[in-house]
This record gives structure tokens, C-alpha cells and sequence, in this order.
């Protein structure tokens, strides 16, 4: 039976204190011990089911982080106050100084700014490659290389990347394979093509409600140990601990994520065939048009579509910014960074989640600033918005 990441989720039974369906929401930093050996055992790791303090570990996020590593198929996980301080702990624990990343080139602004300007004053190098040439990435691997990575799917230019080459590759020269899933969970499970840490940022499409800042390391308990030792962890040591209340509302909101994705996936499906049919250019993996198209399908847990992300590139940073603020004026979304959300969120990647990338690099990577990136939104009548969508592109001049 093939993998299905959402009753994984659901197949989990938790009981709070009292019987309550939810398990009970953990309110304290610190904890008491009857014996003080075992508070000292539990400083050192070595006291199953005791807590000493929050900033190790809690129960509302032990619960977060099992439903997640259930989700993503590895043995543990750790969630963290953020994505940032989910990718930034998982990097800094796999490399020292004097040693070298290889990295694709269409990644998540935060990311590419942290290992072009942070990383390099501790002497940690990264290449930036095309992540769709093999032989490139290959290329820039070099005897000092630690980790490979990249996101599944490109923030913003939606590039797929293929998991199971990158894998191999990763393996042929004993390197860890870190990939940021956050634009498509659910509908690939890069675990089950080998990537070895696999990053999400919860504030996206797994909370979902836009009220959250979060992120998660999926993988193996060996590495969920190291990133949490008190002594040289970096999870433990950078403190980007998530909060226990979040912890106990993102976990609820989880449970709802495979109906929302369904919904997303449909609705931007549905848009994007209707724009590409307008002559529009739109980009959405789930177009036959997309050059990730083949590998995104061969990777995807079919039920749950191929995300709620497309661009559509019109043609100037002018057109794009009339386009938007009409959007908002006739409510068909807000014009806002992030993604995941219930209502359809736009920007111009270039000038805002993108604009850490200098402009000539923008340019190299296709990143023109026309480009508009929406997260399609649970809209309940697909067909209606596009209708008042066209309208509002005719009235500017895009059709
Ligand atoms: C938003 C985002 C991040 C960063 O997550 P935060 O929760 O904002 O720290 C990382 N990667 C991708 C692909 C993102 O979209």
C-alpha cells in the first residue's frame, strides 16, 4: 500500500490529561522533579518522558513534532519559532567552517541571503547552481562539499527538483541532502525519495491560517539528537524554540491541511489552464507547459495536486503593481507576502520575499519584475473568480 501522508496524521491518537480529544496544552517553561538524579539525567538526555525546561523540549511540541514526522515520513522531528530558524539551526549543525554547500539558485530569499552574506563569516562557502542540471550540481561538488540543497519546489519560479537524482548524487559523495518542502506538502514526500532533512516552514500552507510564524527539521532521530544536545546542538544552543500554545493550535490546524491542499491544488489548477488558454504567461507545475511538469508527477501522492502556486508574468513591475492593487479593490485577495493562506495572496517577488537577490541575479534566474507570485485560496467558486479576475485584466490592458 503506497504512502499516504494525511492518515498517517490522522492514524495518530492523542488524549489530553482529562480525556479531552485534544491533548492538553503544556503552560509551563519549567518543570519539578521528586528525585534530583533525575533532574540531572534529564539535563543529559538520558530520562524518557521528563521534561526540565522548555527550551529542550516540551510536550505540545513533542506532539507537533511527531504529527509532522508522521506527515513527512521520518522517524522524529523538531519544530523551531520559524522556517528560518528551522533552516538556519539545520545548516549551522551540518557545517563547519572550511567546509562548502551546494545550493540551487531559486530559493526562498531568507535562505539565499543567509548563505550569501551570514554563512561566509564563519567561513562557510556556498555554490549556487541550476538544480535541474545534474551535471552542474555535480560539478560544483568539491572535496570540502557537506549538504546539498534545495527546495522541492522554487520559491518563487515554482522549479521542481528531482529528489531521487538529487539523492543518488548526494550518496555517490556521502553529502546530506537538506530540502525545503514548504510548497508542497503533502503532494510530494521527499523522504520517500531519499532527501535525508526535509524543512517546512508551518507558517505557509501547514498552519494555514496566517496567524503563525513556525518551522519544522523532519528526519532521523540521530539528527533530531544532535540538533537538540545541550552541549553542540545547534536547535538547542540558537534557541529558536517555537512556543507550546502555537505548538497545540498549529497541530489542530494540521489535521484539516489534506482538505486545504485538495482545495488549493484545484483551484490554482483551474486558473492556470484558464490563463495559459488566454495567452497569459502563466507558470503552475500542474501545466503540461511547465518544464517540472514530468518531474513533479513522478514524485506526487496524486490525491493532493500539485500546490496552490503559479506566477503569471506580465510584462512590467508597473502593470504587475496596477494589477494587484485592483485585485484587493474588487476582493479577490490581498495583496500580501506569504502563502497558504484561505483568501489568494499576490506579490512581485522581485521587489518584496525576493528583493535580498541583486537585480543581475534576478535577471540570470528568469526572475523579471512583472512576475507576479500568487497563493491561490480555498475559493469555494473557482469559476467566478476567474471571471472577475479576466474582467480585471481587461481593464488594464493584459487582455
Ligand atoms: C516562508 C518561507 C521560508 C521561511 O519561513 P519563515 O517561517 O518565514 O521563517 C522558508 N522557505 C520557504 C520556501 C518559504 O516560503
Amino acid at each position: 500500500m503506497s504512502f499516504k501522508p494525511a492518515n498517517a496524521i490522522q492514524d495518530l491518537q492523542y488524549f489530553g490529561e482529562f480525556g479531552g480529544v485534544n491533548p492538553s496544552i503544556s503552560d509551563s517553561s519549567t518543570y519539578t522533579f521528586l528525585s534530583a538524579k533525575t533532574m540531572f539525567d534529564t539535563f543529559e538526555g538520558n530520562a524518557e518522558g521528563c521534561y526540565l525546561y522548555s527550551r529542550h523540549s516540551s510536550p505540545s511540541n513533542l506532539y507537533l513534532g511527531e504529527a509532522l514526522a508522521a506527515m513527512a515520513g521520518t522517524e522524529t522531528a523538531n519544530v523551531c519559532a520559524s522556517g528560518m530558524g528551522a533552516i538556519t539551526a539545520t545548516l549551522m549543525q551540518l557545517c563547519k567552517s572550511d567546509e562548502h554547500i551546494v545550493c540551487s539558485r531559486t530559493i526562498y530569499g531568507g535562505t539565499y541571503a543567509f548563505l550569501k552574506n551570514f554563512t561566509p563569516r564563519y567561513n562557510i562557502a556556498t555554490s549556487f547552481v541550476h538544480i535541474t542540471n545534474l551535471s552542474e550540481v555535480e560539478a560544483a561538488i568539491t572535496p570540502s562539499t557537506k549538504v546539498l540543497y534545495c527546495e522541492v519546489v522554487s520559491n518563487p519560479l515554482l522549479e521542481v527538483a528531482d529528489i531521487n537524482a538529487l539523492s543518488q548524487l548526494a550518496k555517490k559523495h556521502n553529502l546530506t541532502l537538506v530540502v525545503d518542502n514548504t510548497f508542497s506538502p503533502l503532494s510530494i514526500t521527499p523522504a520517500k525519495l531519499g532527501a535525508d532533512v526535509i524543512i517546512h516552514s508551518l507558517t505557509k500552507f501547514i498552519n494555514g491560517s496566517s496567524d503563525t510564524v513556525g518551522g519544522v527539521i523532519c528526519s532521523t532521530q540521530e539528527f533530531i539528537n544532535s540538533l537538540r544536545d545541550v552541549n553542540d546542538g545547534a536547535s538547542m544552543l540558537l534557541g529558536a524554540t517555537m512556543d507550546s500554545l502555537r505548538a497545540a493550535s498549529i497541530l489542530k490546524n494540521l489535521r484539516t491541511l489534506h482538505i486545504r491542499i485538495k482545495q488549493h491544488s484545484h483551484n490554482a489548477l483551474f486558473l492556470a489552464q484558464k490563463f495559459e488558454q488566454d495567452g497569459l504567461k502563466a507558470v503552475y507545475p500542474g501545466l503540461k507547459s511547465h518544464p517540472g511538469h514530468i518531474a513533479f508527477k513522478e514524485m506526487m501522492n496524486p490525491a493532493y495536486g500539485f500546490g496552490g502556486l503559479l506566477t503569471l508574468d506580465v510584462g512590467s513591475l508597473e502593470k504587475a503593481n496596477e494589477l494587484m492593487e485592483l485585485f484587493q479593490e474588487k476582493n479577490l485577495g490581498y495583496l500580501a507576502v506569504s502563502l497558504g493562506f484561505y483568501k489568494t495572496l499576490f506579490s512581485a517577488p522581485g521587489s518584496s520575499t525576493s528583493s535580498e537577490i541583486p537585480l543581475e541575479e534576478q535577471t540570470a534566474m528568469g526572475l523579471s519584475d512583472g512576475l507576479i507570485r500568487f497563493s491561490i485560496g480555498l475559493d469555494e467558486d473557482i469559476e467566478r473568480t476567474y471571471v472577475m479576475m479576466r474582467d480585471c485584466m481587461k481593464q488594464v490592458g493584459i487582455l
